[in-house]
């Protein structure tokens, strides 16, 4: 039976939204976080494994140094403090593709606690998100369901298991409870869920990318009658991997709890799952951490960081994203709705690879947010995927700059460059496209159209000045727009004069 949804705009009226989000991020080490079997992503099922990844009798767990680092690397980004010490908890439950029966993770000892995370929304406006902790563990194995519909398991016939997976390191980061985003919290939750994805590249953690499942979230929605009441029953909804997905399970929790609410009922604290048609549904009923019997991990010793080597990493980190914003904003000289359309058709990493091949901000962006935004479009591509880099841009505007050819011959020597046919100045020669710039050419030209128009001539030598236009055109049409329009109307000015 399909849920009963309250409209939108009446329930968060009506209603006060929480919001927790549980982000998940695979880290980009070599192997994995307690044994030496390869990180990769994908490989033969079952190839990338040692006797600790599926816990064989006797294998023991090592913790990966780098696993760790990278751990501190986001804590320290996202603002929290880091442990003295910390240790490994086994997480206790049956999963077929958790074969030692326990994922090894952290309870009351996290790595990182206690930060912060400002996202911008689309208005422009600031939201902090209040951070509890981000804590280490490992990635379970990978079932798939052979028989059934859409790969799940009701209706499968069997399953397989596949643990190339198991023991990829992990960071959970944990928010506290998010309040005071209101209507809000949609876009809340996806603006963070995007804000942490850069953080992560750009600390060089993890890939990030979403449609791997790098990074997952697992979103928590509550509702209460409003703001100073306590907080209500959340549901958990898991794995949600696109940004989309986070705003529209946020949504749909929002109208579906409304109208349980709104009726009488109670909603239950449950696990639910997020479908393709963009509702919920529901899982097993969730389990308390007390069902999960946490003790510390007896086979790894605790987790000290030096202080010095915190240091050590605080300083190596990166500009974060953010930051880097507002920087490239006032260096190019935008406008922060430009800025925002710039990061909206992820732009800003093209243009500044291609600012720092030479052209100006302005000048870069003119061209992947005009032109090329133009193409990409057309070819229902994004700006990433043209045949065209950065560097070639920057040769483009170069030969601008230098006169060599004009606006409207450049963007023909674009379509050259996205067809194939080389770098700018290759394809400048071979459909030679450049500016006529030698003057004796030119002269022969105009001299050779005031001849053909006699009375076009004696009327710009009477004072019909803008009858010149007519000139200009015959010699741009005569060296198939290949003049600069400017000094063609010079020469045209000159001759009559004489
Ligand atoms: P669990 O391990 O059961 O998933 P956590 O303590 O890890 O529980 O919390 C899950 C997430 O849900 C956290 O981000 C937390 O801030 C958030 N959360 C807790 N209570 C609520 C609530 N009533 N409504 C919305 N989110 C909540
Ligand atoms: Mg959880």
């Amino acid at each position: 039976m399909a849920d009963e949804l309250m409209d939108y705009d009446e329930a968060v009226e009506r209603f006060d939204p929480v919001i927790g989000l549980e982000v998940h991020v695979e880290l980009g080490t070599a192997t994995k976080m307690f044994d030496a079997a390869p990180n990769t992503f994908g490989g033969e099922p079952n190839s990338r494994v040692t006797p600790t990844s599926v816990g064989l009798p006797g294998a023991l767990p090592v913790v990966n140094k780098k696993g760790v680092e990278y751990a501190i690397r986001i804590g320290l980004a996202l603002g929290c403090s880091i442990a003295e010490s910390c240790r490994f908890a086994r997480k206790n439950y049956f999963y077929p593709d958790l074969a030692k029966d326990f994922q090894t993770s952290q309870s009351d000892e996290p790595i990182a606690y206690e930060g912060a995370l400002e996202v911008e929304l689309e208005d422009g406006s600031f939201f902090t998100v209040p951070i509890e902790r981000a804590h280490m563990e490992e990635d379970a194995g990978k079932n798939t369901h052979i028989g059934g519909a859409d790969g799940r398991i009701e209706g499968a016939d069997h399953s397989l298991v596949d643990y190339n997976r198991a023991g990829v390191p992990l960071v959970e980061i944990v928010s506290h409870p998010i309040i005071g985003a209101g209507a809000k919290a949609p876009e809340v939750a996806s603006a963070y869920v995007r804000t942490l994805r850069d953080i992560f590249r750009a600390l060089g953690v993890s890939e990030a990318r979403m449609e791997r499942g790098n990074v997952r979230a697992d979103v928590n929605v509550s509702l209460r009658e409003s703001p100073d009441a306590p907080l209500g029953t959340r549901t958990e909804t898991k794995n949600v991997n696109t940004f989309r997905g986070i705003d529209g399970v946020i949504r749909y929790e929002i109208q579906r709890q409304a109208a349980i609410l709104a009726a009488g009922g109670t909603v239950l604290q449950e696990t639910r799952h997020g479908q393709a048609d963009g509702t919920t549904k529901p899982g097993r009923v969730k389990s308390d951490a007390d069902d999960y019997r946490y003790f510390p991990e007896p086979d790894l010793v605790p987790v000290a960081p030096s202080r010095e080597w915190v240091e050590e990493i605080r300083q190596s980190l990166p500009e974060m994203p953010a930051a880097k914003r507002r920087r490239l904003k006032e260096e190019w000289g935008l406008a922060d709705e430009e800025m925002r359309d710039v990061v909206n058709a992820g732009a800003l990493e093209l243009i500044e690879a291609t600012t720092l091949a030479g052209p100006s901000g302005q000048a870069a962006r003119k061209w992947w947010m005009g032109e090329l935004a133009r193409k990409a479009k057309e070819q229902e591509t994004s700006l990433e995927e043209l045949p065209v880099t950065p560097e070639q841009v920057a040769q483009l505007q170069k030969l601008v700059d230098d006169g060599r050819l004009t606006d409207k011959l450049a963007r023909q020597v674009l379509e050259g460059v996205l067809a194939g046919e080389g770098d700018p100045e290759a394809v400048v020669e071979a459909r030679g496209l450049e500016v006529v710039s030698d003057d004796s050419a030119l002269l022969a030209a105009v001299d050779e159209a005031l001849a053909a128009n006699p009375d076009v001539a004696d009327k710009i030598r009477g004072g019909k000045v803008q009858a010149a236009g007519a000139i200009v055109g015959a010699v741009m049409k005569a060296t198939k727009g290949q003049a600069d329009a400017r000094r063609v109307r010079e020469l045209v000015m000159e001759r009559v004069a004489q």
